[in-house]
């Protein structure tokens, strides 16, 4: 199935990057009947704003499909951050980055960040798992970080380890969660928000610096 004219819609109505993955392999069984993932991406941090805007495009999605005759099941942009609803588990049972790999759309970094080849991970993120079985783009399938070593440089808390992801063994802890989350209460307990993201303004592909090469 054509999947051409789903992206074309989702780009003009406001995504910066839309595409189709596999993702049979990371569902679990609850949900494994949903074996692709729509993973639509906006060229924002994750805002107010930017989360409404996703949310707007998951419901587009959501009723093209559903004129199409077929089932959907949209993973929240900001299920990270809630608590206590459904979606929250079953967000645990699937990732944005998962359908953003699989869709071809960029590779999981050493900041442990979608890091797509012109926005960089100055990407904010929402998937739409369907039955439908839409023509699949060509997943990432290893990391285009190369020797770059920026953001292990520059990372505050030692928590970027420094280590290439590969589609491979997708569960591997690239980034220590907890030394991340220990300097950020720190510098919230000073300044009153989390603020750091060294990680994401140092990296070249998130300066449109472009290819690793040009970095002086
Ligand atoms: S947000 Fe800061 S502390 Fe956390 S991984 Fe990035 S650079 Fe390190
Ligand atoms: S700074 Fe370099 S190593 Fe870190 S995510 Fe960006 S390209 Fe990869």
């Amino acid at each position: 199935m054509n999947a051409d004219p789903l992206k074309q819609y989702l780009l003009a109505e406001g995504a910066t990057l839309a595409g189709v993955g596999d993702v049979t392999r990371a569902l679990s069984a609850e949900i494994i009947h949903l074996g692709r993932g729509i993973a639509i991406a906006v060229n924002r941090s994750l805002t107010r704003e930017s989360v409404d805007l996703l949310v707007r495009l998951q419901a587009l999605t959501e009723g093209w499909l559903k004129a199409n005759g077929f089932r959907s099941l949209s993973i929240p942009p900001d299920s990270d951050r809630r608590n206590g609803k459904m979606i929250t588990k079953l967000y645990k049972l699937f990732c944005h980055k998962t359908a953003a790999t699989c869709a071809g759309l960029g590779w999981v970094g050493k900041n442990g960040l979608i890091i797509n080849r012109q926005y960089g991970s100055k990407l904010s993120w929402a998937t739409v798992l369907t039955d439908a079985p839409l023509d699949t783009d060509s997943p990432t399938s290893v990391s285009e970080c190369g020797v770059c070593d920026l953001c292990v440089r520059h990372c505050p808390s030692g928590a970027v380890k420094g280590d290439l992801w590969s589609i491979d063994d997708p569960m591997k802890e690239i980034v220590s969660y907890e030394k991340c989350r220990a300097l950020k209460g720190k510098i919230t307990s000073l300044s009153g928000k989390p603020n750091c993201g060294f990680c994401i303004t140092v990296c070249p592909y998130s300066r449109n610096l472009g290819r690793r090469e040009k970095i002086a």
